[in-house]
């Protein structure tokens, strides 16, 4: 980490989800890096047909099959000792950890009732908004699965991604949402055409007051740049959402990667609402 504006760094993943450091050497490293604190926010993904959507045979295969839960009994069953772990590695650590969790929304009243009364239990720190899946034709897909389609129902997938993406801030539950170009990583929705279903999601990200993240996760020497592109980043600059650079971290090597080249890519994009930490805790009193 270079002499960088944020201390801190809240998107990270840990053994016993699918990552793969546990949150003590997570922690560990942060601190011998200079971070103040570090946010431990696994997967929440619950959805009664997840084990039955295409994606879920190679999650299974890759191993991390221990992120997806068909009832929120089952999440609640790996949420709930995480965070008291949390708690424990807390009282003997000289870095802040904060409890997160980075949620899959689905749009339906039964799922809705049930994430609000998991979160009364679970009093997480923040509560980060991402969607990994869309429901097409009858079937829940994984952003992966999109590259699989044929061209037209690719495009369809696409489509769906978007306006989900708007949904799940419209439900204005959570304090930012991650990475937003999501289906960039398979390189697609990089066309022009595009432009308007990413502005609508911007403008309802900007009207929930939710903020953003610029994910470092995905610099690679073939594509070079974060989520979200530097066309999404500009209009969240417009709107003046609230921004944080996030590694998306599932092991210690990754804690704070390309941080100062986000930093660098936030500015050459306009962006100078930055969040800080008192800021998301202070939002999430309001909301958990
Ligand atoms: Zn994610
Ligand atoms: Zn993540």
């Amino acid at each position: 980490m270079g002499k960088f504006i944020q201390d801190f760094t809240l998107h990270t993943h840990t053994v016993g989800f699918d990552g793969h450091n546990t949150v003590q050497e997570m922690a560990e490293k942060a601190s011998s890096m200079g971070f103040s604190t570090i946010g431990i926010s696994n997967h929440f993904i619950v959805h009664p047909e997840i084990k039955r959507s295409r994606f879920y045979s190679s999650a299974l295969q890759r191993g991390y099959d221990a992120i997806y839960s068909e009832s929120f009994d089952q999440a609640m069953e790996r949420f709930q000792p995480h965070y008291e772990e949390i708690e424990k590695i807390q009282k003997f650590s000289r870095i802040r950890i904060l409890r997160g969790m980075e949620v899959d929304f689905f749009e339906d009243e039964k799922w809705f009732a049930s994430f609000e009364r998991a979160i009364k239990i679970l009093k997480p720190d923040y509560i980060i908004g991402s969607s990994h899946f869309v429901y097409y034709d009858g079937y829940l897909c994984n952003v992966h699965d999109i590259n699989n389609a044929d061209a037209c129902t690719g495009d369809g997938m696409l489509q769906m991604y978007w306006d989900k993406v708007r949904t799940v801030a419209e439900s204005g539950l959570f304090t930012w949402m991650a990475h937003l170009d999501l289906p960039k990583k398979l390189g697609l929705g990089r066309e022009d055409k595009w432009r308007a279903a990413e502005s609508r999601a911007v403008k309802a990200i900007a009207d929930t007051k939710t903020g953003i993240e610029i994910n470092t996760g995905l610099y690679a020497p073939d594509i070079y740049e974060p989520y979200p592109s530097e066309r999404i980043l500009k209009q969240v600059a417009e709107h003046d959402i609230p921004v944080l650079i996030s590694d998306d971290s599932h092991k210690i090597e990754q804690i704070g990667r390309h941080f100062d080249e986000a930093a660098e890519f936030a500015q050459k994009c306009g962006v100078d609402n930055f969040m800080n930490l008192q800021k998301i805790l202070d939002f999430s009193k309001e909301t958990i």
